[in-house]
């Protein structure tokens, strides 16, 4: 048995050594079957749940899981169940782990100003299930020699190493190019759901504006998803070739009420001065 000291190191020996790499084909080579992939998840689901506490609001959670599953309904995977779920956290942050769980923060749900805003968080995560990019990152782990059997083994520390390795809090997270093609794909996504694509762009703003005026909550996703000028450039660009569409929505008729009753149940914690 690895110890868990070793296994970091040892992980993290793996990813400095796969950093250098430029090959597409190994980025893109996936190893593991749909079930595999599901029972790692859930699995995964439970370590995260031990560590990370959910908000557990039904009505929250249910705004996000219908739109969800209505952005999955317009993504190419649909071989899977996804999961959403409200995250008791006040970081602005969101993230996807493999086998279609999707973590949408209280903080970033709170912050959104229209839910376009939210929805294009929603879609780039739903779009690292759809692109199987944590399988990717676990192959490419796996052809470096290590961890397979303790990762997919799935109990006790090693569900906790393997929980590390797709949260905010982890060593490894997607490359830049999952990262492109989550708010590449996540963009049309949302277009074709029927919400406005600005929304995303308006999104990397707002994330980019708060990042200087409250470094600490936003330090989070920053660390995840940094947002560029590139990112926001790149949305723009694809916005300017979609066909025009009419009726994109930047808000559903229960958007307001929604925000209204997180707001009322859950207060906004008092700005702190930096
Ligand atoms: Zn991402």
């Amino acid at each position: 048995m690895l110890r868990r000291g070793l296994l970091k190191t040892l992980v993290l020996a793996v990813i400095v050594g796969l950093s250098g790499t430029g090959c597409g084909a190994i980025r893109n080579l996936n190893l593991y079957s749909t079930k595999e992939e599901v029972q790692l998840g859930n699995a995964l689901d439970k370590a995260i749940r031990k560590r990370q506490e959910m908000l557990g609001d039904a009505r929250l959670d249910s705004f996000v899981a219908v739109r969800g599953r209505r952005l999955v309904g317009h993504s190419r995977r649909r071989d899977i169940g996804y999961h959403f779920a409200v995250v008791k956290s006040e970081a602005v942050n969101a993230f996807a782990i493999p086998g279609g769980y999707c973590y949408i923060n209280l903080g970033l749900f709170r912050k959104s100003r229209t839910e376009a805003e939210l929805i294009s968080v929603v879609s780039h995560e739903i779009s690292h299930v759809v692109n199987r990019h944590g399988m990717k990152r676990l192959s490419q782990i796996n052809l470096a020699g290590a961890l397979t059997e303790t990762l997919l083994g799935g109990r006790g520390t090693a569900a906790n190493l393997a929980a590390n390795l797709f949260t905010s809090s982890g060593m490894l997270y997607y490359s830049r190019e999952a990262e492109r093609e989550a708010d590449r794909d996540g963009l049309i996504m949302m277009y074709e759901a029927g919400y406005n694509p600005m929304g995303m762009v308006e999104m990397f703003e707002m994330l980019r504006q708060g990042r200087k005026s409250e470094p600490s909550a936003w330090a989070n996703l920053f660390s995840t998803h940094p947002v560029t000028d590139e990112r926001i450039q790149s949305a723009r660009t694809q916005i300017a070739q979609l066909p025009p569409k009419e009726g994109l929505m930047k808000n559903s008729p229960q958007w307001a009420g929604i925000i209204s009753y997180l707001n009322r149940k859950y207060p906004p914690p008092e700005e702190k001065e930096e």
